[in-house]
């Protein structure tokens, strides 16, 4: 130990990196830390924090619009966005400080520099610093995709750009049909934009439940967001303050801003990694195992650059195993199953498990049960909304294998849900609950009738 200069270096003070680094040196470790941004990383200073705050801004319209029918007058409400903008920024940069804070209270060195990989042991700082150590922990996140290089490519936007405009933009055309597109249409839709989502798939967010998939998207057609599938942005002329956004059908659509949310890359460029054989994954992210080793045997990696379940919550964990792993003699797995989510559109979306269609492919049988209603709260509001509840049910077991939601507080209502999925519960579990009533939530454990029910012959 004594030609390494620390025990542990960690590349990225991101949600992975930041947890790794407190807890390896928790149990006695000498931890060093690089960040060449800010402390906080993605989650903090460009993703999920000032996105959540910039949803709460959002739904504001909606809660004055739907005051009226309770018996509120409200004045014609105005947004200023220099503030929220302004207040954001400071939320920012106390969060900031609370995880600089947190470094040094665990006596973490934090180097505020830009970092790569030399050699196995030695890791140099972009001022020339080279720093040998027994451990490299890479946890450099994922970085936007620029898109493909279209005429006026230039005057596009990412999310990272959307969190600082100087002014709102009062229409926006967005490129993508994730997560992260989807929501910030329903942002900027509720502060006033008008919005046009262009994807060039057949539906938004591939990979979540074809009827959640519709139900969202009729819901924020409902909220007067423009939703054009099947095609792709393939120019952007600049006239004068204006974009003039042209599609694939040679359509063209004016506005003050574009942003392209066209999915995220592991942050693998210029890491020295292929000097010293730490191997890639086919989707690009750093090759790692189960307990986040990559090919280099003392060379490890967590978080969004591996590509695997990119989510802070995931990060997080994958950073604590490898520390109780490494240092604290205890061999943890992540176990990558069983991830709920949330989409903070509006409505908010929250799902864990299954797919019907994954359920379909893996189960021999399989029940489903939905359920579509006004909440209460749209009553008196005059809203016309609906909530969408799933859950899909394996038809042997009776084990609930997927459950879906669409509706206010989706996102807090899946992390319970997730707790009784992970632990194996039965819809005659889920059935035997009492009910919490009167709620939206209540739908989960009174839903009685089958939607549908599909088994497999024992010949197939
Ligand atoms: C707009 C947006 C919204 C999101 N919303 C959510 C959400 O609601 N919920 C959720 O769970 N997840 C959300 N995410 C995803 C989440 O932010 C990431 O999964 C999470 O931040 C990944 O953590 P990480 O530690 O892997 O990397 P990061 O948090 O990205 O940290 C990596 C750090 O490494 C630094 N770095 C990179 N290279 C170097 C280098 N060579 N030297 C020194 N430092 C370096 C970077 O500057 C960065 O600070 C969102 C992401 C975005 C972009």
């Amino acid at each position: 130990m004594a030609d390494h200069d620390v025990d542990l270096f960690v590349i990225g003070a991101g949600s992975g990196g930041v947890r790794a680094a407190r807890i390896a040196s928790n149990y006695g470790a000498r931890v060093m830390i690089a960040e060449e941004f800010r402390v906080g990383g993605t989650c903090v200073i460009r993703g999920c924090v000032p996105k959540k705050l910039l949803v709460y801004a959002a739904r504001f319209s909606h809660e004055f619009e739907d005051a009226a029918g309770y018996g509120w007058t409200v004045p014609e409400p105005t947004f200023h966005w220099p503030t929220l903008i302004a207040n954001k920024d400071r939320e920012i940069a106390r969060l900031e400080a609370a995880y600089t804070a947190t470094l040094e209270r665990f006596n973490v060195k934090l180097l505020k520099d830009r970092a790569v990989i030399e050699d196995a042991h030695t890791i140099r700082l972009s001022t020339g610093v080279r720093v040998r150590a027994e451990t490299i922990l890479v946890a450099t996140g994922g970085w936007p995709h620029p898109g493909p290089k279209i005429p006026g490519l230039e005057h596009v936007i990412s999310s990272n750009e959307a969190f600082h405009l100087p002014e709102l933009p009062k229409r926006i055309v967005i490129q993508g049909g994730g997560y992260i597109a989807v929501e910030f249409a329903c942002i900027f839709a509720g502060l006033g934009s008008e919005v046009t989502l262009v994807y060039r798939g057949e539906n938004i967010l591939r990979g979540f439940d074809d009827d959640v998939r519709e139900h969202l998207r009729s819901e924020m057609r409902g909220r007067g967001i423009t939703i054009t599938c099947g095609h792709t942005v393939t120019a952007i002329d600049k006239a004068g303050d204006e974009l003039v956004t042209r599609l694939s059908d040679d359509s063209t659509i004016t506005a003050d801003k574009v942003m392209f949310a066209i999915g995220r890359h592991p942050n693998v460029t210029g890491l020295g990694l292929e000097q010293v054989g730490v191997k890639l994954a086919e989707h690009g992210g750093i090759a790692v195992d189960e307990y986040s080793r990559t090919s280099v045997p003392n060379i490890y990696a967590v978080g969004d650059v591996t590509h695997r379940v990119n989510l802070t919550p995931v990060a997080i964990r994958e950073g604590h195993a490898f520390a109780d792993t490494v240092y604290g003699g205890k061999p943890t797995p992540v176990d990558h199953t069983h991830v709920p989510t949330a989409v903070f559109s509006e409505p908010e979306l929250g799902v864990i498990g299954l797919t019907e269609a994954q359920a379909r492919e893996q189960l021999a049988k399989v029940d489903v049960y939905k359920s579509s209603f006004r909440p209460m709260k749209a009553t008196l509001a005059g809203r016309d909304t609906r909530c969408f509840m799933k859950l899909l049910v394996d038809g042997i077991t009776d084990r609930v294998v997927g459950c879906h939601i669409v509706g206010p507080d989706a996102g807090e209502l899946i992390q319970l849900v997730g707790v009784a999925v992970r632990m194996g519960a039965t819809k005659a579990d889920f059935d035997a609950t009492m009910a919490v009533h009167p709620t939206a939530a209540e739908e989960l454990v009174t839903m009685r009738e089958k939607a549908i029910s599909y088994g497999r012959s024992a010949a197939e």
